[in-house]
Formats: C-alpha cells, structure tokens, sequence
C-alpha cells in the first residue's frame, strides 16, 4: 500500500530530528510513527504539523516539539506492563504515544476543553487504555497510584512533592523545572525511600499552573 503523505512526512521527521539527535528506542520511534500528529493540530498545514517546533493548541497552550515528545518518552523507559500518569493532556498527542507503550495512561488537565477534545481524538485512534481528569496535576492523582513513570509536560518552579510520593519504586519522573520562561528537564528515579535526580539539559514549556507549580493569573 502506497504510504499516505502525512506518513511520508512523519518517517522522514523522525529520521532526522529524532533518530538524527540520538532518540534510539525502537519502540518509542514505532510509537511516534504511529500516531498521526496532524490529527492533534486541525487546520494547521502538513508542513507545520511536520516541522522541527511547538505547536499552538488553542486556550494559549502548546504541543511541544516532537523531539522534546521522543526525548522525554525514552527517559521514561515505559514497558507493556507500566501504569503512566501524565500532567497537562494539552492535545493529547504525548499521551497517544504514551498510551501506544504502556499498559496504562492516566492523564490530568486544568483546562476542560483540552481534556474535552484530547479525549475525542484519542478515542478515534481507538485509544482505549487512558483514563482522563480535569483539575490540577500538581498534585497527581493520588486514587490511580502508584506510577511507574510520571510526564510532566508544562515547566514548574520545582518537583513537586505528591508527584515524587506517587511514584512506584523503580519509577521514573520527567519534569520540566526553572523558571517560567525557561527550564532544565530533571530526571527523577524513584530507588526505594531515595529519588535520584538528573538535570539534562535547557527546554521551555508552557507553566504548570496549580497548588504546587506557579501561582495562577500570569500565563
Ligand atoms: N502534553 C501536551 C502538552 C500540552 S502543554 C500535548 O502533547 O499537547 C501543557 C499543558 O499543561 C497545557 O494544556 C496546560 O493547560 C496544562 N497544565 C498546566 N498546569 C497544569 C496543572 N496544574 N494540571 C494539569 N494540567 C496543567
């Protein structure tokens, strides 16, 4: 069957952004194949969709790069077996991959016509495996964990501390963490009462906004 020209492109993308930057896991780049991003960014052209940057998801949010999707759902190592909580649904497209790998996704969002939308797109994937909340991640979601990794997808001023607690042992954290315009990405792995800690290197995110992150009013 001839490979429709949003598949071409996507294969393409990920040759070179992605594989070409070092993202090497076979399954996390079948993942990205598979998810048809331009479904998560309606009206915007195949070019934009395909491009090397965010993209404007309405409410004055954004999906992030592709690459920043791959590098972040690598660190996680998510396996078949793995629950998955993820903060800030946005378009749903992080947890359409995420829920390509794990067993499991369960994924907050403060703003309902995100959730709303995310939840439709996914559903047409046939998605079956994410559960959705409306309200705020910075405190997780206590009733679903434990986690086995946790993908925080807006910058906060710090980890916040139920996010860590709900954490399996073995589990693993990423977080965006800085300051509202700019952030280093950390890795947090859960090892028994310990959380060891990485900062690997610059990102900008939209501000995760709640109890825990940045107060609300200044986005
Ligand atoms: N993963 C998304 C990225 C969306 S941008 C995607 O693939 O499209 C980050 C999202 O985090 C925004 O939708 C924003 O509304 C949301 N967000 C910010 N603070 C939050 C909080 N405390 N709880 C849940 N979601 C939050």
């Amino acid at each position: 069957m001839q490979e429709s020209a949003a598949a071409h492109l996507r294969r393409e993308h990920i040759e070179v952004f992605i594989r070409g930057r070092g993202v090497c896991d076979k399954r996390v780049l079948r993942a990205l194949q598979d998810v048809p991003r331009e479904l998560f960014a309606p009206g915007m052209s195949l070019n934009d969709v395909y491009g090397d940057h965010p993209l404007p998801i309405g409410c004055g949010q954004t999906v992030s790069q592709p690459y920043m999707v791959a590098w972040m759902t690598e660190l996680l190592r998510v396996s078949e077996e793995d629950r998955v909580l993820e903060i800030g649904t946005g378009s749903g497209y992080q947890t359409a991959v995420l829920a390509r790998l794990a067993k499991e996704v369960c994924t907050v969002e403060r703003l309902p016509a995100l959730t709303v939308r995310a939840q439709a797109v996914l559903g047409e994937l046939n998605l079956v495996n994410v559960r959705y909340r409306v309200g705020d991640g910075t405190v997780g979601w206590a009733e679903q964990a434990p986690y086995n990794a946790i993908c925080v997808t807006a910058g906060a001023p710090r980890v916040p501390p139920p996010l860590q607690a709900q954490l399996a042992d073995g589990g693993r954290l990423v977080i965006p963490v800085g300051d509202r315009m700019l952030q280093s990405l950390v890795l947090v792995e859960r090892c028994g009462s310990r959380y060891n800690m990485r900062e690997l290197g610059g990102c900008r995110f939209v501000p995760l906004v709640g109890a825990e992150g940045w107060p609300s009013g200044q986005t």
